[in-house]
């Protein structure tokens, strides 16, 4: 698909961001871009559409996930859930821990977000470790509902972070 490639060129790699040793891709120029942005969403929509049509609401991984999840959603007419670091979300929550790749973090959901075996797909902009969309997943499976697939736009194929999740796993654009 050409509009992957043109998304692809356009996304930053800045070395030694946020420490040492790490080699951080940057989603932002895309977003810059008004076709590029569009073209993303677009090929997004269509994606799911595709390989999970019956999908019934969008979970958001904080913070970059709260960008493309909720225009996901609102494209395809299904709500939208976000996940978020603690101490952020009111009401009755579920917390886990995670390790990324550079640091510790809880993860939150509101315990009445999401039905038993509804159809989910969780969006991130990245993986790395994969941990985050673990945690993400454990938190979704402790809702009861029902992974159809884990999307990032970005996957560092050599972390292999898809090997944490047992849901199906998909994405846009892959780093070697
Ligand atoms: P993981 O848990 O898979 O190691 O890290 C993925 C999480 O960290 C995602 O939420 C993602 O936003 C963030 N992250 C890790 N590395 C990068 C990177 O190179 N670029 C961006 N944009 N986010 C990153």
């Amino acid at each position: 698909d050409q509009r992957i490639t043109r998304i692809k060129n356009l996304v930053g790699g800045f070395p030694d961001f946020p420490k040492p040793g790490i080699l951080f891709r940057d989603i932002f120029p895309v977003l810059r871009n008004p076709g590029a942005f569009k073209e993303l969403i677009n090929v997004v929509v269509e994606h799911v559409q595709k390989t999970a049509p019956d999908v019934e609401i969008i979970v958001g991984l904080d913070s970059r996930g709260f960008i493309f999840g909720p225009m996901v959603a609102h494209a395809l007419g299904i709500g939208f859930v976000p996940v978020r670091k603690s101490g952020k979300l009111p009401g009755e929550t579920i917390s886990v821990a995670y390790s990324l790749e550079y640091g510790k973090d809880r993860f939150e959901m509101q315990k009445d977000s999401l039905k038993a075996d509804q159809k989910v797909i969780i969006i991130d902009d990245l993986i790395a470790t994969g941990g985050t969309m673990a945690a993400a997943c454990e938190l979704v499976g402790l809702l009861k509902a029902n992974i159809v697939q884990c999307f990032v736009v970005i996957e560092l194929e050599d972390l292999n972070g898809k090997s944490k999740l047992s849901a199906p796993f998909k994405s846009l654009i892959k780093y070697s």
